[in-house]
């Protein structure tokens, strides 16, 4: 028998992988401090959009006293986030990150042949969570101020919604998105991952909208991307097929502890938002090609010298 190698095996792969844009976050930074020359410690890593300033003290002080032999307890992260948000806990589901999040709700709503509504261009999860669950993306490209086209074609399941928009940096205004659920009987997701940068969240439209589930994050303006902490708000009927099909205890223990200290010490992230956000002008000033952001990371217009800049931005 002829030894087989990997091409044989390589063809059970989903097709759909094979259309997915790689994720692209720049340089390895420890790759790139080499190559210029300098110490990793002088260095501030941005590309992923995480909060260089970290997260509250209060967050790294609660890991003391963690029990490890116990499964862990949700329930005093979701009354901490009950607080911060305003929602009661029934309308409120926890995941390790908003990916696992998107991913689960992914798993109630779509399945082989179902059409989930992207507009393009956008955080490349929405896609591949769609096609793992055997559904198709149906992009639709974004106005040129970025809005989203409210046109949603029928049959759709699933609409993804990213406010501030990543890459883009702009948020969508209230009637765009209101458009949007009035067109539609899909399952909405919105993913406010930047919202605390922007100062205004939509969340509020939960409360009016069955089918409005908006994703939240403690990896940006909280500072804990490392510890792995998402949220959604959803209507309870929602929140409930979540924790059926949800990973029970996907939130480790030293990870909610954290949450909840870092949920407790608002000062900490309102300072951490409050810097970032005069950081993001003064660079935005120095970049004419940069476009006016809402999120903690500026979207430059380039051309085809993006490599250039780049690398002038990276020096
Ligand atoms: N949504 C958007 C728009 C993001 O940019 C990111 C992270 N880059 C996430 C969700 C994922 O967040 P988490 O770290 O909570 O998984």
């Amino acid at each position: 028998m002829p030894v087989k190698d990997k091409a044989d095996f390589a063809k059970n792969i989903l097709p759909f992988l094979a259309d997915l844009e790689e994720d692209e976050a720049g340089p390895d930074p420890l790759l790139a401090a080499k190559r210029l020359g300098i110490s990793p410690q002088d260095m501030v890593v941005l590309s992923r959009n995480e909060n260089p300033y970290g997260p509250s003290p209060a967050a790294r002080a609660a890991l003391q006293d963690v029990p490890m032999h116990r499964y862990p307890d949700s329930r005093p992260f979701l009354e901490a986030l009950s607080r911060y948000t305003g929602f009661f806990p029934p309308w409120l589901v926890t995941g390790a990150g908003m990916d696992e999040i998107i991913s689960t709700i992914c798993r109630i709503f779509l399945g082989p042949g179902d059409r989930a509504l992207i507009p393009a261009p956008t955080y490349n999860l929405y896609a591949l969570a769609t096609g793992l669950c055997g559904a198709r993306p149906f992009y639709q490209p974004r106005t040129a101020s970025f809005a989203v086209n409210p046109d949603i074609p029928d049959g759709v399941k699933m609409v993804f919604l990213c406010s501030p928009n990543n890459p883009t940096s702009n948020a969508l205004s209230e009637d765009n998105v209101q458009a949007v659920l009035d067109e539609t009987d899909a399952i909405v997701f919105l993913d406010e991952a930047y919202v605390e940068f922007a100062g205004k969240s939509l969340a509020g439209l939960v409360r009016e909208h069955q089918n409005l589930v908006v994703g939240r994050t403690l990896s940006k303006a909280f500072g804990l991307a490392g510890m792995r902490l998402g949220y959604a708000i959803a209507p309870p009927w929602i929140a409930e097929q979540y924790r059926r099909v949800a990973p029970m205890f996907s939130i480790s223990s030293p990870s909610l502890a954290a949450g909840v200290a870092a949920l407790q010490d608002l000062d900490w992230m309102r300072e951490c938002v409050k810097r970032t956000v005069s950081e993001r002008e003064r660079m935005r000033e120095r970049l004419p090609c940069a476009l006016p952001s809402q999120a903690n990371f500026l979207y430059l217009q380039t051309g085809p010298e993006s490599r250039g800049i780049a690398e002038q931005l990276l020096k």
